[in-house]
C-alpha cells in the first residue's frame, strides 16, 4: 500500500500544469490535477488563443481596404461582435475538451474545484483531503489593476473576452504586451482607441528602435498614444465613463477603460505559507533552476513563479519537473534567448539581446537595420512600414539579437530564433540564400552596418 494517494498532485490545469501531469503520468506516476475554473488555463481560455483569434478578426478591416488596390470591389463590410464572440467561445470550448481528453487518455485524474495546501503533503479540495508525495503549483497569474478610485469600473483582459458589445471608445491603460495587442484589436474592429502609458515609450524591455517603430505605426493607424500619462480616477458618466488624468492632463470620456497593467501571481489563500513555501515580495513562488520551491517536495511552474510569463516557457518548466521527479535525470530549463512575439498590428517578433542589452554585455555591437515598405503595400497603397534589426557581437561575429516589426514577424522570428540559439554568425546568415520575394530574405542580405559603442 502506498503511503500517499498520489505521486504528484498538480494545482492548476493550465499550460504548465497539464504538461507536467501528462508527462509524469506517461512516466508511470499516479497523478491528479485540480482546476478551479476551466482546463486549458489562461492561454487557452482567456489569453493567447482567443486573443489571436481576435487579432485575425480585427485585421480583416485592413484586408478589405487593401484588396481594392488589387482590383477587388469590396462592398461595405459590417462586423458583428456577438458573432465573433460566439465563434471564439465554440473554439475555446473545443480546445478545453481536447485538454480534458488528453488528461484522461494519459490516465491523469482531473478534479474540479479549488485546491489548497493543508501541509507539504496534503491538499484540500471541496472539503476532501488528499495526500501526495509531490505537489506542483501551477496556478498562473491574474490581471492587476492600479489602486485608483473607480478602478472597479475598468475591465481587464479577463472581461475583454466576455464583453457583450464592442465599446465605441476605449481607453487602454498600460504599455506592455496586452495593452498594444488589445489596442490593435479594438481599433481594428472599429473602436476609437486611446492608449495611456506612464513611461516615455511603450513596450519597456523591448529594443528601443522596435518600440519607437511600433508606436509610430499605431499612431499612423489612428490609435492615440499618450506617453508620460497617468490615469488618476474613473467615474461613471451616464452610460460611459469619465477618466480623470494626473498632472493636469485633460479628462477623457470613454465607454470602456481596460487595464493591461501587468499580471500578479495567483498565490493568495492557497495555503502556501502553512506548507512553508517561500514567496517573493511580489507574491511569486520562489523556485530554483529545477522549479523546486523552498519545500523539498513542492514545485512551481509558469506565471505563478513570475520568471518569464510565456506559455511555451511554462510548458517546458512543467515537462522539466515531470522529468526531474519521474524520469531518468533532473532537467532544468534555461531562460536565455527565448523568442517572443507581440501580436500587435503590425506584429513584433524578437529573439536575443536588445541593442541596449548587447551594449551592456559586450561594450560594442554591430547594428544592421532596414526599414521598408512591404511588397504587399505597393499596390494596396497602405503606408505601413516594416522594420528589421540584426545585432552582431563584433569579436565572435555571432548574431546576438534579431528584431522585427512587420507582417509575419512572429512566424519569421520563430525560424531565425533557431539560428540565434545555435549561436550562428553573420557570415552563416549571409551564406544562406534568400527566398525571393519575401520580407524575411532581408535577414540574410543585410550589408550595411553601424558600430555602436557603450
Ligand atoms: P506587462 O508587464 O507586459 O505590461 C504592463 C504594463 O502596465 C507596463 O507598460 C507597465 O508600465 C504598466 N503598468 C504597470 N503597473 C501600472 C500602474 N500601476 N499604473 C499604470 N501603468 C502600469 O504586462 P501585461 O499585462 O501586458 O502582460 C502580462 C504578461 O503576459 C506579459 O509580460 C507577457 O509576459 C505575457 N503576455 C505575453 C503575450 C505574448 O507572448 N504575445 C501576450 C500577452 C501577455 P512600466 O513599463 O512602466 O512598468
Amino acid at each position: 500500500m502506498d503511503k500517499f494517494d498520489y505521486d504528484l498532485f498538480v494545482i492548476g490545469a493550465g499550460s504548465g500544469g497539464v504538461r507536467a501531469s501528462r508527462i509524469a503520468a506517461s512516466l508511470g506516476a499516479r497523478v491528479a490535477v485540480a482546476e478551479a475554473y476551466r482546463p486549458g488555463g489562461t492561454c487557452v481560455i482567456r489569453g493567447c488563443v482567443p486573443k489571436k483569434l481576435m487579432v485575425y478578426a480585427a485585421h480583416f478591416h485592413e484586408d478589405f481596404e487593401d484588396a481594392r488596390g488589387y482590383g477587388w470591389t469590396v462592398p461595405e463590410a459590417n462586423f458583428s461582435w456577438p458573432v465573433l464572440m460566439a465563434a471564439k467561445n465554440r473554439e475555446i470550448a473545443r480546445l478545453e475538451g481536447i485538454y480534458e481528453k488528453l488528461l484522461a487518455n494519459a490516465g491523469v485524474t482531473l478534479m474540479r474545484g479549488r485546491a489548497t495546501l493543508a501541509d507539504a503533503h496534503t491538499v484540500e479540495i471541496d472539503g476532501k483531503r488528499i495526500t501526495a508525495k509531490n505537489i506542483l503549483i501551477a496556478t498562473g497569474g491574474w490581471p492587476a489593476k492600479p489602486a485608483i478610485p473607480g478602478a472597479e469600473l475598468g475591465i481587464t483582459s479577463n472581461e475583454a473576452f466576455e464583453l457583450t458589445d464592442l465599446p465605441k471608445r476605449v481607453l487602454m491603460v498600460g504599455g506592455g504586451y496586452i495593452a498594444v495587442e488589445f489596442a490593435g484589436i479594438f481599433h481594428g474592429l472599429g473602436a476609437e482607441v486611446t492608449l495611456s502609458y506612464r513611461g516615455e515609450e511603450i513596450l519597456r524591455g523591448f529594443d528601443d528602435d522596435v518600440r519607437k517603430h511600433l508606436r509610430g505605426e499605431l499612431e499612423a493607424k489612428g490609435i492615440k498614444v499618450l506617453l508620460g500619462h497617468q490615469v488618476a480616477a474613473i467615474e461613471r458618466n451616464g452610460p460611459g465613463l469619465r477618466v480623470r488624468c494626473a498632472k493636469g492632463a485633460p479628462d477623457l470620456t470613454v465607454d470602456a477603460v481596460m487595464f493591461a497593467t501587468g499580471r500578479i501571481p495567483n498565490t493568495a489563500n492557497l495555503g502556501l505559507q502553512q506548507a512553508g513555501v517561500k514567496l517573493d515580495d511580489g507574491g511569486a513562488v520562489v523556485v530554483d533552476a529545477f522549479s523546486r520551491t523552498s519545500v523539498e517536495n513542492i514545485y512551481a511552474v509558469g506565471d505563478v513563479t513570475d520568471r518569464v510569463q510565456l506559455t511555451p516557457v511554462a510548458i517546458r518548466e512543467g515537462n522539466a519537473v515531470a522529468q526531474t521527479l519521474f524520469g531518468a535525470r533532473p532537467v532544468s530549463v534555461t531562460h536565455n534567448n527565448i523568442p517572443s512575439a507581440v501580436f500587435s498590428q503590425p506584429p513584433i517578433g524578437t529573439v536575443g539581446d536588445t541593442e541596449a542589452q548587447a551594449l551592456a554585455k559586450y561594450g560594442q555591437v554591430e547594428v544592421y537595420q532596414s526599414t521598408f515598405r512591404p511588397m504587399k503595400h505597393t499596390l494596396s497603397g497602405r503606408g505601413e512600414k516594416s522594420y528589421m534589426k540584426l545585432l552582431v557581437e563584433p569579436n565572435t561575429q555571432k548574431v546576438v539579437g534579431v528584431h522585427m516589426v512587420g507582417g509575419d514577424a512572429p512566424e519569421i522570428i520563430q525560424g531565425i530564433g533557431i539560428a540565434v540559439v545555435a549561436g550562428l554568425t553573420k557570415q552563416q546568415f549571409d551564406e544562406t540564400v534568400g527566398i525571393h520575394p519575401t520580407a524575411a530574405e532581408e535577414f540574410v542580405t543585410m550589408k550595411e552596418k553601424v558600430l555602436r559603442q557603450a
